[in-house]
């Protein structure tokens, strides 16, 4: 038997070379390379179509979505309310705009921010809430719309790991003032880096539109902008992946459901909600203990086994935040939580031994 290569967590979908070639000669045939091209116009198009949402721009990654979307929404100054348990780029882009980071704690059965306690945060200073539909599992987004109607707050969800969810039968870029998405290489639906904003008013929409490409029409000059824009050689990318996210995402349910088997009444693992139609971005896992994690990845390290500890640290501890706020339960996940390797070409045996090598490392 040929030696096993070293399994990380994840592994970029690699399109056939014949058919990103295919788009590649049309750029050739377009000559144009950047600047809102006929292959972006394309990808919005069918992403659009695809996840049934309006309003869809396409942009260079998912940080800079949600320093636009910030921006598109006027809010220069305030705080945000937002969750600990995600990746730092939620809590970074906050900052990179010169906002306050409010941090409010997770329910613990799937780790999005908890309803309950986003009332208590609220002060005259707070602007937006920030939410992340962290992993693919829907946060509480009727409760999240209720308080922030009550308290005429915008609503922006990093919905990076949320592409081809969908919750109460509509795509979960449906929900809020602003949805943003990465489609970054190690992402569910990539175009090797990437980004998306889906925006519910066709206002806002059209100022963003003008933000992500330096504020301007020609000669026309209208509002501060950067370069968000996207080039088509990206777009391309995009356009390859898309053709098999059908089976990307068949091939990740099957392995996470026998993970599931395997490991059911051993591990805990989130609380899928009934009306959720799950996209399995991830495959979470949370240990008893910090300790147990570590035995866990040494067990697997030995083999050339690198599952990732998501999320870790709990994003209230990072070092440059002028103020400390306690998240325990937050603290709590981050310290035993990891995402076990999950991509589609993933050798069901691999997934095998890996569930093995974790029972075995168990304690008790
Ligand atoms: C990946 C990720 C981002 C950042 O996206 P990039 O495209 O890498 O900039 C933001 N938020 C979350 C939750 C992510 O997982």
């Amino acid at each position: 038997m040929s030696k096993q290569q070293k399994i990380y967590v994840t592994k970029s979908f690699m399109p056939p070379k014949e058919l990103y070639k295919s788009y590649i000669d049309k750029i050739y045939e377009n000559q144009q390379l950047t600047n809102q091209g006929p292959l972006v116009h394309e990808l919005e198009e069918k992403l659009s179509t695809y996840l049934n949402v309006q309003n869809f721009h396409y942009v260079t990654n998912g940080t800079v979505a949600l320093q636009i979307a910030l921006k598109a929404l006027d809010i220069e100054e305030g705080e945000i309310i937002t969750t600990p348990f995600s990746y730092v780029a939620t809590t970074s882009s906050i900052l990179w705009e010169k906002l306050t980071p409010v941090f409010v704690d997770i329910e613990p059965n799937n780790f999005t921010i908890d309803v309950d306690k986003i009332e208590q945060a609220i002060t005259p200073k707070t602007k937006a809430i920030m939410p992340v539909h962290v992993f693919g599992y829907a946060c509480e987004v009727d409760k999240i719309q209720q308080i922030a109607k009550k308290y005429n707050l915008k609503v922006i969800y990093d919905a990076a790991h949320a592409f081809a969810s969908k919750y109460n039968g509509k795509s979960l870029f449906d929900y809020g003032d602003i949805s943003t998405c990465s489609f970054h290489a190690t992402k569910l639906f990539h175009t090797i880096e990437g980004g998306a904003c889906i925006v519910k008013s066709d206002e806002i929409s059209k100022k963003l539109d003008l933000i992500k490409r330096f504020g301007h029409n020609g000669d026309n000059h209208y509002c501060l902008g950067i370069n968000a824009k996207q080039s088509e050689f990206n777009a391309a990318m995009g356009l390859a992946n898309l053709r098999f996210i059908s089976e990307i995402i068949e091939k990740r349910k099957t392995i996470s459901e026998i993970y599931e088997n395997e490991l059911n009444g051993f591990v805990q693992r989130p609380k899928k909600q009934a009306n959720l139609d799950y996209n399995y971005a991830y495959f979470p896992v949370v240990f008893k203990s910090e300790t147990e994690l570590l035995r866990v990845f040494e067990e697997l390290n030995k083999e050339e086994i690198y599952p990732r500890r998501y999320f870790y640290p709990s994003l209230n501890t990072l070092p440059y935040l002028k103020t400390s706020t306690s998240c325990p339960v937050s603290e709590d996940i981050c310290s035993r939580i990891a995402c076990l390797p999950l991509y589609p070409d993933l050798d069901e045996g691999i997934v095998l031994k890996i569930c093995k090598i974790i029972k075995g490392a168990l304690y008790d």
